[in-house]
């Protein structure tokens, strides 16, 4: 996993306790718009880094944030190839919290998605995530990939493996001392998508 993306420094939270009221800064205007830019920006710029690492080139110098950013975009794109296929990450599997550059893209358009509420054509999957047994599975439209929008996990399944663990849970359920008929509700309920 990088951990270099979320580096940021975050300031610490007042604490709470009997001879004084709990305090907590106000959001200021702006703030949530900033954290997903600083998300994302902190993401591209740590990858950048990362390819002219293992790339040896030259590194990049200090520059206000829009020409960074301008650049990071530039640099991306020309060693987006490279980035999917010959980055030692580019094997890792393809969640939000891995190191994988095709997931770090996707999860970086997925938050800006979800920011500016673009994606209405969100579906909800019926069966619990795989690795974290919560209700999180969702998938938007256009999306390849359900995610799981627990933020501590982010697993992503092709519909085939989302398929094959419903076939899984049904083949459990299936084991229960339920009846017969309260057996098949579960079954088709969980195979419906
Ligand atoms: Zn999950």
């Amino acid at each position: 996993m990088d951990q270099r993306a979320d580096t940021r420094e975050v300031p610490p939270r007042a604490q709470s306790g009997h001879d004084r009221p709990f305090v907590a800064s106000p959001p200021w205007p702006g703030e949530a718009a900033r954290l997903v830019t600083d998300h994302i920006v902190g993401a591209m710029l740590t990858l950048e880094d990362d390819i002219r690492d293992l790339r040896r080139l030259q590194r990049r110098r200090p520059t206000a944030e829009g020409a960074a950013i301008a650049s990071a975009v530039r640099f991306l794109s020309a060693h987006l190839d490279w980035a999917l296929t010959e980055r030692p990450a580019a094997a890792e599997v393809h969640d939000r919290l891995s190191a994988n550059p095709a997931a770090q893209i996707h999860s970086w358009h997925t938050a800006a998605i979800h920011f500016t509420r673009r994606d209405t054509g969100v579906e909800r999957y019926a069966a619990p995530c795989p690795r974290c047994d919560l209700l999180g599975l969702f998938r938007a439209d256009g999306d390849d990939y359900i995610e799981c929008r627990n933020v501590t996990c982010g697993l992503l399944l092709t519909p085939a493996e989302y398929a094959a663990h419903t076939a899984t849970l049904a083949a459990s359920y299936a084991a229960w001392p339920f009846n017969g008929v309260t057996r098949n509700v579960i079954a088709r309920y969980m195979c419906a998508r």
